[in-house]
């Protein structure tokens, strides 16, 4: 079967497509037929090597996935070759024609969801669940700022936050990024890369600033975050590239906490809960994953330049 290898850490352009051996399931294990993988930041960073959790090489990138069951091994109780599932997570990577997976990372997909979809689920959506519900402890009724509302986490964590009866601001900084956050559901769109949207932000609230604020850009944004929270508001740092000097007394003021995050740290049931509330919210249809950009697996290299340029448009999604 065919899959990308990165035999050393570096650019997008150390990631080759390569013919590899075919995987067999052993007991408790799935092999799936890989129809979609999704392309996360988190991807980038593991393949440059500067993520502080480095695989062994070779690998395989790639976290999320979707695609049939191939072949399963021993004990395997809850699929059979041909159901539909998405991946949260794998053994071998899902940038691949297969991949292999332990039988508790599976989820099936819904009927009405595609391929794409399904590989646009577990990182996104999990991690926007984790920080709006069991970080922030955000309730029905309060309002909440997503700085960055038109990438993968933001589209997500906008389409939860809309379910469970929150008031939604979400930024993005292009007219394409803000059309899609508004046709998602946000009460106010507002651009991240205008010099006055802190204080712009500040006044879609009345002057009482916000209960929650989801950050994807902490090191550029969270300093004057902390100025717009609400007495008791929390924010959450669900993304951050490099160090910003913040005043602790603008936390104290208000009470607020700044919350740190990372999906890798939840719990096994924790992420079985979390699964269970996306499948709900797919098949109810207040969740729609939403696939901005599809290209061949080949294309690995260019997907990864991508997903860190401005002008996010949801997911970036590859097919073998
Ligand atoms: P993505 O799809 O690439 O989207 C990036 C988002 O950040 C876009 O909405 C983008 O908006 C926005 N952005 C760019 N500049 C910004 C700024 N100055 N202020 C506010 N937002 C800005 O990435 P993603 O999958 O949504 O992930 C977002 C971040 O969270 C990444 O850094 C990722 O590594 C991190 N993350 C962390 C966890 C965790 O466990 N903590 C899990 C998943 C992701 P425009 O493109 O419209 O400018």
């Amino acid at each position: 079967m065919k899959a990308i290898r990165v035999h050393e850490f570096g650019g997008p352009a150390v990631m080759r497509l390569e013919e590899v051996a075919a995987l067999t399931p052993g007991p408790g294990q799935v092999v799936v037929r890989i129809q979609a993988a999704g392309v996360n930041p988190v991807d980038t960073y593991m393949r440059a090597g500067t993520y502080p959790r480095k695989p062994a090489l070779p690998f395989t990138p790639g976290i999320d996935g979707a695609g049939t069951v191939e072949a399963v091994g021993k004990d395997v109780k809850k699929f059979a070759p041909g159901d539909r599932v998405y991946l949260t997570g794998s053994l071998t990577g899902t940038y691949a024609e297969q991949a292999l997976c332990e039988e508790s990372t599976l989820v099936p997909l819904p009927p009405h969801d595609s391929f794409a979809q399904g590989a646009a689920i577990h990182v996104p959506y999990a991690t926007a669940y984790r920080a709006l519900f069991h970080r922030a402890h955000a309730r029905p009724g309060e309002t909440v700022l997503i700085q960055g509302a038109s990438g993968g986490v933001g589209i997500a964590a906008l389409q939860l936050a809309r379910a469970a009866g929150l008031r939604v601001v979400g930024t993005a900084s292009t007219d394409r990024g803000r059309k899609l956050v508004a046709a998602e559901g946000a009460h106010q769109i507002l651009d991240h890369k205008d010099p006055d949207h802190f204080e712009k932000a500040l006044a879609e609230t009345g002057g009482r600033g916000y209960d929650v604020i989801l950050e994807m850009l902490a090191n550029v944004n969270l300093a004057k975050d902390l100025t717009i929270l609400a007495l008791h508001g929390r924010v959450v740092v669900v993304g951050n590239r490099g160090t910003i000097e913040i005043n602790p007394r603008d936390a104290m003021g208000r009470d607020a906490a700044i919350l740190g995050m990372t999906l890798w740290n939840i719990s096994q049931p924790d992420l079985a809960s979390i699964h269970a509330a996306i499948v709900a919210g797919l098949e109810n249809e207040t969740l729609r994953p939403i696939v901005g950009q599809e290209m061949p697996l080949s294309e690995a290299p260019r997907a990864h330049v991508a997903v860190l340029e401005p002008g996010s448009y949801g997911k970036i999604v590859l097919f073998p």
